[in-house]
């Protein structure tokens, strides 16, 4: 692929050198997290030794200058993600936060006996948070099914709407099953019926480029940890018109405008959703994650990984009694499978000693394994870094785990 080295991006991330077991490591579980390159880790440390002041509290050089950095990134997110304006990408923990923020805030405008439209190949974090609203009043949730092939029941989704239904929390793309999910006619048909739409996008953002306008998302949440980015930052898109209108999350400094004990009004967007002090060194850094993802194309970078993803399908179907959960026409990332009757921890446990790191288990999608009728899955998963010689290794293992089991 042009402009595409792929021992010229490795080079960039020195954990790819590292052995397990005192065998080469070959890491397929990027969709629990990504790995990290050398320019991030760099700037983590450049900050910490040159400016590591408190944002927006200082007049203070160094204050600035940290305060300068994250208000960088946050408009490298914007255009990233094509929002319109930075007052509509709020820095969160992560995307669980995300969601949480929306379902306490927005969801205090939620009323007793209104309905959620959620999926049933959620990630836990786009279906608790949901649930938790339902400590203080009524809130139902309604389910869209997975069909056979792992893509989303349109038909049924397209019932469930009614005069009392408030969102539509859905994921952009399956954590499990790797179903790239229809989102531009889920969030046309929801805006018929005036409902807003959330999306999950975890594990979409360094995979798919992500427009938020083109898609007319209201709610876009992700992970910097699952974009070759540091811990403890994510961001929560939102629509102007909707942050506006949404009460704070959490109260505290940064999200005021003037306090008393008589009336305390709040800041305007998007610190009237950041209270307190956050990870600004990781939201430093994260600028280097996003501009190392343009510097190698995310769109280059998906077409690697379909590669990759297309590869490993077809070498994993030539082994006896495999099961791939997931099958839609449009897939990103990740492949779920079991083999026979094999334990997903045993052939997790194994592939590990032969140097695979893969994840086993829910895939914290509890209700998705109800209705697969399974306990979990073993999953690889596939990012800028993966190489075709990381897929045969994967492949070898697998055959000799199978045998070994078997
Ligand atoms: N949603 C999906 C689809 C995910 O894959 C994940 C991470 N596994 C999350 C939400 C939660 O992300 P985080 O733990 O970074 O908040």
């Amino acid at each position: 692929m042009e402009n595409f080295d792929l021992t010229q991006l490795r080079a960039e991330f020195p954990i790819l050198n590292r052995k397990v077991w005192d065998k080469p490591m070959v890491y397929l579980d990027s969709a629990a997290t990504s790995f990290t390159p050398q320019c991030v880790v760099d700037e983590i440390c450049r900050v910490y030794n040159t400016c590591k002041a408190n944002v927006h509290r200082g007049v203070h050089t160094l204050s600035q200058e940290a305060t300068d950095l994250q208000e960088a990134t946050r408009e490298c997110v914007r255009e990233f993600i094509n929002a319109k304006s930075t007052e509509e990408i709020i820095f969160t923990r992560g995307t669980t936060e995300a969601i949480n923020l929306v379902a306490s805030s927005y969801g205090e405008m939620i009323e007793n006996g209104e309905e959620i439209i959620v999926t049933a190949m959620e990630h836990h974090a786009n279906i608790v948070p949901w649930q938790l609203l339902g400590r203080h009043k009524r809130v139902i949730l309604r389910v869209v099914p997975v069909k056979k092939d792992g893509t989303l029941d349109m038909v049924t989704f397209r019932s469930l709407f009614n005069e009392r239904t408030k969102l539509v929390a859905v994921c952009h793309v399956s954590n499990v099953l790797g179903t790239v999910n229809p989102l531009k006619e889920i969030i046309a048909e929801a805006h018929q019926y005036k409902v807003p739409v959330l999306v999950d996008g975890a594990q979409a953002i360094s995979h798919i480029k992500v427009d938020v306008q083109e898609l007319d998302a209201d709610f876009y949440a992700f992970s910097a940890h699952k974009m070759y980015g540091p811990t403890g930052v994510g961001v929560l898109y939102g629509k102007r018109s909707l942050l506006k209108m949404m009460p704070p999350y959490q109260g505290g400094g940064e999200m005021i405008g003037t306090v008393s004990f008589k009336k305390t009004t709040y800041a305007e967007l998007p610190f009237k959703f950041e209270a307190g002090t956050p990870d600004f060194v990781g939201i430093a850094a994260f600028k280097k994650s996003i501009e190392f993802m343009q510097r190698w194309g995310v769109e280059r970078i998906a077409a690697h990984e379909k590669e990759l993803l297309e590869y490993a399908t077809t070498e994993m179907e030539k082994i006896p009694n495999m099961k791939i959960y997931g099958t839609a026409p449009e897939k990103s990332g990740v492949i779920s499978f079991l083999i026979g009757n094999e334990h997903h921890y045993d052939m997790g446990m194994l592939l590990d000693k032969l140097g695979i790191e893969v994840r086993t288990g829910h895939h914290c999608a509890q209700p998705l394994m109800q209705a697969l009728k399974i306990e979990g899955t073993v999953r690889a998963s596939f990012a800028a870094y993966n190489t075709r010689e990381d897929v045969d290794a994967f492949i070898a293992a697998l055959n000799r785990v199978s045998a070994m089991l078997g």
